[in-house]
């Protein structure tokens, strides 16, 4: 829109601005003025940025930057991207000075190098409760949380906020983190964000090893990460741990009784047997491996969950893996940034500062970042702003489905064959950020080049007037996880006739949507031979038609069947239909190998003597994902 047809005032206005910026030039030449001061700014230059950018910064109309370059011959639109040469012309052609950073220089020291040994002090294990689904996780996370030293009284741990920390009578600590679910584990790991020291596995004994059981012992190991077997529901009548400990042998994990290194513990979340055993073996493992982090320096962790909270605004549960988080610190976590506002523990005490290992949640951050990705203080607001703008910029780079120009190749094919992609689309509601973006990784792991899921809307809370509203105008139902919709919401969707559909457990609606997609793929044409004729004598016949005289030389022709008709080895008909099929002068209904018949086929007049005819059915079979 700017630049190229404006009108006379714009025009006028613009050569005043030039005008004006020769001025400020020939000013600064001079050795400047009082006007200068204001004018002449520091302009932070990247390896590339868009002219839109490069305007904000220097406070310059983005038109104006525009006829600047055109003068020199380059024709670019506020939304172009000009190296970082083309920039720093323009700059200093606006009479500023500039400062080129390359676009890793901004990352560098966001997180600091290792800390060296001395500084280390012993740190509190970080545990997550992992196994397969009503294996008891959620029992056993809520009886270890009253093992805490204070549970009970006043200042026992009352809140959920993704993690906690246990203070055991000894003044030792344990944390817990509650991720949503297996995949939600995997997709921190894939951030880098490697903060479970310990895996418990929970395998009910009257149930022993299940597919979520196997599927955590992998996540575990990859991640490569100790696993401390917790056997559950030991109250039960039909309690076997010794066929929980041979179903882990085929999974490569042996218990400590059969010479292995796995420890294993038998308890039962609901009688709290064994649970001080339990903690007792995380103590031990943790001892084993030596966790150490260096409290005296800023702080740096990782992100747990984040959600926008009416009254406090974006609240960001966040676990501190080295330094200590203060109040007042200026924080970074993703593309969001902040000063500390407030710190709050599992207690729903205030906190000044928080320490390696411990969970809080962070008050003050001007957004929601995503769950696993890295914090770290950082010196001032500027140097937040810097990190968070780059991000931003990073991503909307990424996102941004511009015009040819710079796409790749593969981004043009993805764009020509998506056309036929059959999309589902799916407004999506989950409880906190984690579980939703654990959701949505699944789900995208479930497109194929034929169908996927398109995410038109995802976030934390609950299922608003404007989400039903938003699907409504998709065409895409709602998936509600953990959530559930208001009252006004509710009566919408019935209204407008959107699904809101509700679920618990992450599995549960993969599965369904997997099987919604695999309807949504175009079935296969499966083709199976029956035999081949060929035609001996081709004859016509009044009323009927063109017919043949054949042989069949090999299995059998069927009527009704499909056929290829080859001349010359070429094919002349492709998909036709055995539409008569005679035996002297009787229609019959099968012909086999050896034998003579008339064949006629639907639409098909030009049959000739040599032809050779192969017949074979053609059925439609559903495919799955
Ligand atoms: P999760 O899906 O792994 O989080 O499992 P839950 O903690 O929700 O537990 C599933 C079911 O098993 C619930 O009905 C619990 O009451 C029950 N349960 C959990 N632990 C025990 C236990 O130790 N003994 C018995 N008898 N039931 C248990
Ligand atoms: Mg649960």
């Amino acid at each position: 829109m700017a630049g190229d047809d404006e009108g006379a005032v714009e025009r006028m206005r613009s050569l005043a601005s030039v005008r004006r910026a020769r001025e400020r030039e020939k000013e600064k030449r001079r050795g400047g003025a009082a006007e200068q001061a204001r004018a002449a700014r520091e302009v932070i230059i990247p390896d590339v940025i868009t002219v839109q950018e490069l305007s904000n910064r220097m406070a310059v109309r983005g038109v104006d930057i525009i006829k600047m370059l055109m003068r020199q011959g380059v024709m670019l639109k506020i939304n172009d991207v000009i190296d970082s040469d083309t920039a720093e012309l323009v700059a200093t052609e606006f009479g500023n000075t500039v400062r080129r950073v390359s676009e890793a220089d901004v990352e560098e020291g966001f997180l600091d190098a290792e800390d060296h040994d001395e500084a280390q002090e012993t740190r509190a294990p970080v545990v997550t409760i992992m196994g397969h689904v009503d294996h008891g996780k959620t029992s056993l996370l809520d009886a270890l949380r009253t093992t805490d030293v204070a549970a009970g009284e006043a200042g026992g741990i009352t809140q959920h906020i993704g993690a906690y920390q246990v203070r055991l009578a000894d003044g030792q600590r344990v944390t817990f983190l509650d991720t949503p679910g297996h995949a939600a584990f995997s997709a921190m790991r894939a951030r880098g964000a490697n903060i479970t020291d310990i895996v418990v596995l929970v395998v009910a004994a009257d149930d022993g090893v299940m597919p979520q059981t196997i599927e955590a012992i992998q996540h575990a190991k990859a991640a490569g990460v100790p696993i401390i077997v917790a056997v559950n529901k030991m109250d039960k009548d039909g309690a076997d741990p010794t066929r929980v400990v041979n179903e882990l042998l085929q999974h490569e994990i042996v218990v400590e009784s059969l010479g292995g290194d796995t420890q294993i513990v038998e308890v039962s979340a609901k009688t709290r047997m064994g649970l001080d055993n339990l903690i007792e073996n995380i103590l031990v493992q943790a001892e084993l491996l030596d966790l150490k982090a260096n409290p005296e320096r800023t702080a740096e962790g990782v992100v747990i969950e984040a959600k926008l909270d009416r009254g406090r605004g974006a609240v960001s549960t966040v676990l501190v893996k080295r330094g200590t988080l203060k109040r007042g610190d200026i924080v970074v976590a993703g593309s969001s940034y902040g000063r500390v506002r407030a710190l709050l523990n599992e207690r729903n005490e205030q906190l000044t500062e928080a320490g390696p290992s411990t969970p809080v949640e962070v008050l003050g951050l001007d957004s929601t970042p995503s769950p696993g990705e890295a914090f770290a203080v950082v010196e001032n607001e500027a140097r937040a702003r810097e990190l968070t703008e780059y991000r931003n910029r990073v991503k909307r780079e990424k996102s941004a489905v511009g015009g040819v120009a710079g796409a790749s190749l593969a981004d043009m094919m993805a764009k020509l064959t998506a056309k036929k992609v059959s999309e589902l689309p799916l407004v999506i509601k989950g409880d906190v950020q984690g579980s939703v973006e654990a959701i949505v990784g699944s789900l995208d792991k479930l497109g194929t080049d034929e169908v996927r899921a398109r995410i038109i809307l995802q976030g934390a809370g609950a299922i608003s007037e404007s989400d039903v509203q938003l699907a409504k105008g998709a065409g895409a139902p709602i998936i509600g996880f953990n959530v559930r919709a208001s009252a006004q919401a509710r009566a919408l969707a019935e209204r407008e006739g959107v699904e809101i559909r509700y679920y618990a457990i992450i599995y549960d609606l993969i599965d369904d949507i997997k099987g919604v997609m695999s309807g949504m793929l175009s079935p296969i044409q499966r083709e199976t031979f029956l035999g081949n004729a060929k035609v001996l004598q081709a004859f016509d016949i009044s009323k009927v038609g063109r017919v043949a005289g054949c042989r069949v030389t090999e299995g059998v022709v069927r009527r009704g069947a499909k056929v290829r008709i080859v001349r010359d080895n070429i094919v002349v008909l492709e998909l036709g239909t055995l539409q008569t099929l005679k035996r002297f002068k009787d229609e019959v209904a099968e012909v086999t190998n050896g034998m003579e018949c008339g064949m006629a086929f639907a639409g098909f007049q030009d049959i000739r003597e040599g032809d050779e005819i192969e017949c074979f059915t053609v059925e439609e079979v559903a495919r799955t994902l």
